[in-house]
């Protein structure tokens, strides 16, 4: 019996976020509803309670892109539809596409004009129940994957489709730049995927020793030291292949000294810096031939990084367990903000329970 009313964070607007009483939403045709387990922070969800994403305006939504359930209702036909029964473990790609335009029909569907993503314009995850939309992208989870590291497997895609674009090809060197728990992902994906040398710079000594303990090489502290006086030293002058960055506009520039000559750059950030100095991207290229890269979300159908994720994962291979640090209750979603900003207690990805 699931009850009428649910408790949710509600985003009514930049820095307005509720935990309130709503109605528990009821499944239409090809949906499921979804009893949350678990739900995490994602490296957006900091800045879109700050209100630097755009969120509808009609009505406020339900926060929270990263969530693992159970199934609880399947909607007419959602069983056939997205292939999952009654009380299986469950998690949602961000984005629920609209399978029509010229993206979505190359199945490039994190690219869709018209996508529908969790947390933004579609309710998420951070309540009781949520519902799983039919143009959603459904994946089952195997036992060996804990709830508190399910959350994480959003981020996995991520860091596996970023390197991708990178074309990281086998024995070449990669500076990881940042990033968060995505960087502490990467290091391991690069790893995987056979890169020679893994230098990892972050500001903070705690995620580089769990950088090393995860794959990484070399570890510089981007307040400390020369990173690029560094990442030129240990590469023999040279610079790196290969720059994977999910930090900010500063970043771009930085990186772009750490390069070969030809070095690819993928550029990862999910926000600007508006206050930073404009880059000279004609400068920077021209001489060196530099290649910069886009990347954003997890992927299309043909990169299928979320499955990928998942069994990676599930073997081992990438271990989640030194990333996601803490877990909190949802009431206390304020307090998590803020454990997550603030790093509190080291925290480097922070789960909440509903
Ligand atoms: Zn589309």
């Amino acid at each position: 019996m699931i009850d009428r009313t649910m408790r949710a964070v509600l985003t009514y607007g930049p820095g307005d976020l509720r935990y309130e009483s709503v109605e528990t939403p009821t499944p239409g045709p090809g949906e499921v509803l979804v009893k949350v387990a678990r739900v995490g922070m994602g490296i957006n969800d900091p800045t879109i309670a700050e209100g630097h994403w755009p969120i509808r305006t009609d009505r406020p939504t339900i926060a929270g892109h990263e969530f693992v359930g159970t199934v609880a209702v399947l909607g007419d036909g959602a069983a056939a539809r997205h292939g999952v029964a009654l009380g299986e473990r469950v998690l949602a790609e961000q984005v629920a596409f609209c399978r029509t335009c010229y993206y979505c029909r190359r199945g490039w569907y994190h690219l869709c004009d018209r996508p529908m993503l969790f947390g933004l314009n579609l309710d998420g995850g951070w309540a009781d129940y949520m519902i799983f939309p039919e143009n959603s992208i459904v994946h089952r989870l195997p036992p060996e994957i804990s709830d508190g590291s399910a959350i994480a497997l959003e981020s996995t895609s991520c860091g596996i489709y970023t390197v991708e674009r990178g074309g990281l090809a086998l024995g070449e060197t990669v500076v990881v730049l940042g990033g968060g728990f995505l960087g502490l992902i990467m290091v391991q994906v690069c790893a995987i995927m056979g890169a020679g040398l893994i230098i990892y710079c972050e500001d903070d000594d705690h995620r580089l020793q769990t950088g090393k303990s995860l794959g990484a090489h070399v570890t510089l502290n981007l307040r400390r030291d020369d990173v690029v006086a560094e990442v030129r030293r240990v590469t023999g002058g040279l610079g790196c292949d290969l720059v994977v960055d999910h930090g900010q506009t500063e970043a771009i520039e930085l990186g772009s000294k750490m390069l070969r000559k030809r070095g690819r750059f993928v550029v990862g950030a999910a926000y600007a810096n508006l206050k930073a100095r404009a880059i000279e991207f004609g400068a920077i290229c021209n001489q060196n031939e530099l290649t910069f890269i886009g990347r954003t979300m997890s992927g299309g159908a043909e990169a299928n990084c979320f499955a990928r994720a998942i069994e990676y994962v599930r073997r081992g291979a990438i271990r989640l367990d030194p990333v996601v640090t803490h877990n909190l209750p949802l009431a206390d979603f304020q307090h998590a903000l803020d454990v997550s900003r603030r790093r509190i207690e080291h925290a480097i990805k922070v789960s909440m329970t509903p």
